[in-house]
């Protein structure tokens, strides 16, 4: 790997700050040799085209002023404007910000939508703050970086701890700055305000179509299917629940509360009702609760992490026993366990394409705040699945092809993308 090339490291990340990034760094090199004759430009995705660092003064209910510091990152805008999450954590770091920027790149790419990649975040503890405190930081965070953002430039939407009312107060204080009320510069709003139907449950829907492809491909009947899911909120519980509707069963589940077994299959309904009312599955009858180690070595068709990244290590991937993974989450598997997992001959759907539902029926709303026109939910999930199955089929072509994983697949399709619209662009001047 090719860090220390002068090349590969922006001049304010010094080495020890790489992070998340330096792993993105490590992704476009081990495609890179797949690129052919895209490899001259490989160097246009080590770094990020925009990243603005901004400051945001509030006066806090108290009376006294803060400050926190935001960031937007542009990655890339090659196949068109920039698309990303905004974060409110206090953790968050201009290296985080810039790798989930990337990311968002190669997955745009990786399912063909006409976008770029993009992330923002602010370092800070949301929980800290009062409501009024976070509108007021959140709509001057939105006027800082209101330069570089716009319905054709570069699209937020929500992320770790931020929702449709926080696009609500993005979307206005842009309209309010610009003179015009202007729907199309954040997706996930209310639909009140222009938002998609079919959004809330996007990512679990494009995790079941990509599920069922991969399982056609690898010759497993979904009626009968086991499935196991770790996660148990927006997507793991519509991914679930698709399933069992489908006819799958689904033998465990796992939340931060419990981790619940039936080898007859658990009632999907039945454990939603139950997270909503309890706040996690733990206690909802009919299922035998079970160790985490069990639930990691249940023999199952599917398993779909769905939770939280590096769940899939190297500890626990020598013990699972299913045909094939399904990222509902972004970054589940460490790249370790994606290594033991192959050797074990379990096919990996990577989040790249398998959690790409989400943006992808954000770029429908965006397409209808563009034509103030809006379609039905069941159009909205026809064409979220039609979506999904050409970006399978992509994926798994490539895969086939050059004999590699779905992940460095997914990588050679997206970057291939990118580089082949920068190189038809051309430099300028
Ligand atoms: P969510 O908050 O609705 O649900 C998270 C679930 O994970 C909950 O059931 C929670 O109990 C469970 N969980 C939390 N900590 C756990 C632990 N330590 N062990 C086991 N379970 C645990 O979140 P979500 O929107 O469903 O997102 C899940 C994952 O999918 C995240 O990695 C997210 O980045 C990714 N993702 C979500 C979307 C989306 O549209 N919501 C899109 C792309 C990717």
């Amino acid at each position: 790997m090719s860090l220390n090339t002068p090349h590969a490291l922006p001049s304010y990340l010094s080495k020890h700050e790489l992070g998340p990034w330096g792993t993105y760094l490590e992704q476009v090199e081990r495609v890179t040799p797949y690129l052919g004759h895209l490899a001259k430009w490989v160097e246009t995705l080590k770094r990020p085209k925009r990243s603005l660092i901004v400051d945001i003064p509030v006066e806090l209910d108290n009376g006294t002023i803060a400050h926190f510091e935001g960031y937007r990152v542009q990655h890339n805008t090659s196949r068109g404007p920039g698309k990303g999450g905004v974060r409110f954590h206090q953790d968050v770091t201009l290296s985080e910000v810039m790798a989930l920027a990337a990311w968002m790149s190669i997955k745009t790419a990786a399912v063909n939508l006409p976008f770029g990649g993009a992330k923002g975040g602010i370092r800070i503890n949301p929980h800290n703050h009062s409501r009024g405190e976070l509108e007021r930081i959140t709509r001057r965070y939105t006027s800082e970086i209101g330069v570089i953002i716009g319905p054709n430039k570069d699209i937020p939407a929500p992320d770790v701890n931020t929702n449709a009312q926080t696009m609500a107060w993005m979307m206005d204080t842009y309209s309010m700055n610009e003179g015009a009320t202007t729907t199309g510069v954040v997706t996930g709003k209310p639909i009140s305000l222009g938002g998609s139907l079919g959004r809330v449950e996007a990512t679990g829907r494009g995790v079941f179509v990509v599920g069922c492809e991969a399982a056609r491909d690898q010759g497993i009947n979904i009626e009968g299917a086991r499935v196991v899911v770790q996660g148990f909120g927006n997507v793991g519980g519509t991914a679930a629940r698709l399933f069992q509707e489908a006819g799958a069963k689904v033998i465990a589940v796992q939340d931060h509360t419990a981790c619940l077994h039936n080898s007859n299959g658990l009632d999907v309904l039945s454990l939603l009702k139950h997270a909503e009312e309890h706040g996690g599955i733990a206690g909802t009858p009919n299922a035998e609760a079970i160790s985490h180690d069990d639930f990691w070595a249940l023999e199952t068709e599917l398993l779909i992490p769905a939770a939280l990244e590096g769940q899939i290590t190297a500890r626990n991937a020598p013990t699972i026993r299913a045909r094939i993974v399904i990222e509902g989450a972004n970054g589940p598997t460490t790249p370790e366990a994606d290594d033991i997992l192959a050797a074990n001959g379990t096919l990996v759907v990577p989040d790249v394409l398998a959690n790409a539902g989400g943006v992808t029926v954000s770029y429908f709303e965006w397409v209808q705040d563009f034509s103030s026109f809006y379609w039905t939910e069941a159009e909205i999930n026809h064409r979220l699945e039609a979506m999904m199955r050409s970006a399978y089929a992509s994926v798994a072509s490539v895969a086939r092809e050059h004999g590699v994983s779905q992940r460095t697949a997914a990588f050679i399709t997206g970057c291939s993308r990118i580089l082949e619209a920068r190189e038809v662009r051309g430099l300028y001047p």
